[in-house]
């Protein structure tokens, strides 16, 4: 049965406005948060290497300029729409002020399958988005700073830092105009695995609390629990690797080509390099292949990792859920709908707006790099770089998490955590309008 999906947008706003209904803020003030400050729509032409020309569509919106600079991803996909890039440049505003990240929210993207093209066609349509956005200043280290998202990596995030050095000569702060760069370029150690380590951090520290493990009777601890993770790119690969160093079980991998099932755990490392050898996991030995990857989300399992796409738990599939915990990595995997059907079935749901929070928190500490000139530990004792990031991205989650939970407790929202870290989120943000005396 074909399920039609409310829009991405009216979704992230209907939950604000469940957790806003929380609060006792202005209604003025909770409008403000709320709004979509700017968007901005662009098309732009690009040469091909054929030497044809192709228009393409791009977007960027600010959700909210209450701390600036603003951040936010950068989507290079088919499917980016002027309301996808507005409900994840709202949820960034929102993740930050969860982790005390003093950015407001931004998302941007391209319309466009990436597979169809070239590098040097990557690299001019990359280069000319950036050129559009410097034009509008709708990007620079202290108003708008882009990171990658879908179908963009590292290697788009140089050319933006590139492209936006050329027009800014003799900027010093100019390679802070975007995070996530290759080290050469200014980049921090500990960006790649940082989503995936948060997810980690994140997930452990609900793992503790020993009143929620009560609560949904689960035992307490990492150690010993059954996890499927969806999805075995950049944040799904980290998050299962820290999860099994720690003692998870991992009894489903799922990618786009079906599900490996094995009940006394897989051995992650030795399925990425039959995946690398073989182009997919099928025929890896001793586990069972589904040939759907959506089944693996049905796996019995403690905790479910969705570390892939967008909606792909749905009220259609979502009361054949057997997982107890599901572990929000990607953004948005769980609709609305299914998330009210979860809680209803008594699931506990870790909400994306804190648990993926590793990789903003990770780029802010890269923004202040850029910003300082200087490599984290070269000037002071304390560890590495790489050191100083994971602890303090670790403290991050953890007294992210400790909001959260003293929200739940507070307000008595059970474990709604997803409306806990939306108060939580909201009142922080009320917190800087209401003390910069911006708002009476
Ligand atoms: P990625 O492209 O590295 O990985 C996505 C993986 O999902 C790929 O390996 C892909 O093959 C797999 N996949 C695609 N369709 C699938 C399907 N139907 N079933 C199973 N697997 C499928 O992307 P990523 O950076 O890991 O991002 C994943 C999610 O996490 C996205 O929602 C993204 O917005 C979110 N996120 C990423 C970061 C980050 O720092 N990378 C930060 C916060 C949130």
């Amino acid at each position: 049965m074909a399920v039609r999906h409310e829009s991405f947008l009216a979704q992230v706003e209907a939950t604000f406005d469940r957790a806003a209904a929380l609060t006792k803020h202005d209604p003025a003030l909770l409008r403000q948060i709320r709004e979509c400050n700017s968007v901005y729509h662009f098309t732009f032409p690009v040469r091909k290497d054929d030497g044809s020309l192709e228009t393409f569509h791009g977007w960027r919106a600010q959700h909210s300029q209450h701390k600036l600079p603003t951040k936010g991803g950068i989507r290079f996909a088919m499917d980016v729409t002027e309301d996808e890039v507005m409900a994840l440049a709202a949820l960034m505003t929102y993740k930050c002020a969860i982790v005390d990240v003093p950015f407001g929210g931004a998302k941007g993207g391209v319309k466009m399958d990436r597979s169809k093209y070239s590098t040097s066609e990557l690299e001019r349509i990359t280069r000319r988005y950036a050129f559009e956005l410097a034009r509008k200043n709708f990007i620079g280290p202290g108003l708008d700073v882009p990171a990658p998202d879908y179908g963009t990596t590292s290697r788009e995030m140089g050319w933006i830092a590139d492209t936006y050095g050329q027009m800014n000569p003799g900027d010093l702060n100019a390679l802070a105009c975007v995070t996530a760069k290759p080290l050469a370029l200014g980049g921090v150690r500990g960006r790649t695995e940082a989503t995936g380590l948060g997810v980690f951090f994140g997930l452990r520290e609900a793992c503790s609390d020993t009143a929620l493990m009560a609560q949904f009777k689960l035992s307490l601890g990492i150690a010993g629990k059954r996890v499927v993770v969806q999805g075995l790119g950049n944040v799904g690969f980290y998050t299962a690797k820290y999860l099994a160093e720690h003692g998870a079980i991992l009894v489903g991998l799922c990618e786009r080509e079906g599900t490996l099932h094995a009940k006394d755990g897989l051995d992650l490392h030795a399925v990425r390099a039959h995946r690398a050898a073989t182009g997919s996991m099928v025929g890896f030995p001793g586990a069972t292949f589904l040939p759907s990857p959506a089944e693996g989300l049905e796996l019995d399992c403690d905790i479910l990792v969705p570390a892939a796409l967008e909606n792909v738990i749905t009220i259609e599939n979502a009361p054949r859920i057997k997982a107890v915990m599901i572990g929000e990595a990607a953004n948005g995997p769980v609709t609305a709908a299914a998330d009210a059907m979860l809680r209803a079935r008594g699931k506990l749901m870790i909400p994306d707006l804190f648990l993926n929070s590793g990789g903003v928190t990770v780029s802010y500490f890269e923004w202040l790099k850029n910003l300082e000139h200087v490599r984290f530990g070269r000037m002071q004792a304390g560890g590495d770089e790489e050191t100083v990031v994971k602890t303090g991205l670790e403290t991050t989650m953890v007294k992210a998490y400790a909001d959260i939970a003293e929200t739940a407790q507070r307000l008595s929202l059970g474990g709604d955590l997803r409306i806990a870290a939306f108060v939580s989120s909201i009142d922080k943000i009320a917190t800087c309008y209401s003390e910069s005396g911006i708002w009476p």
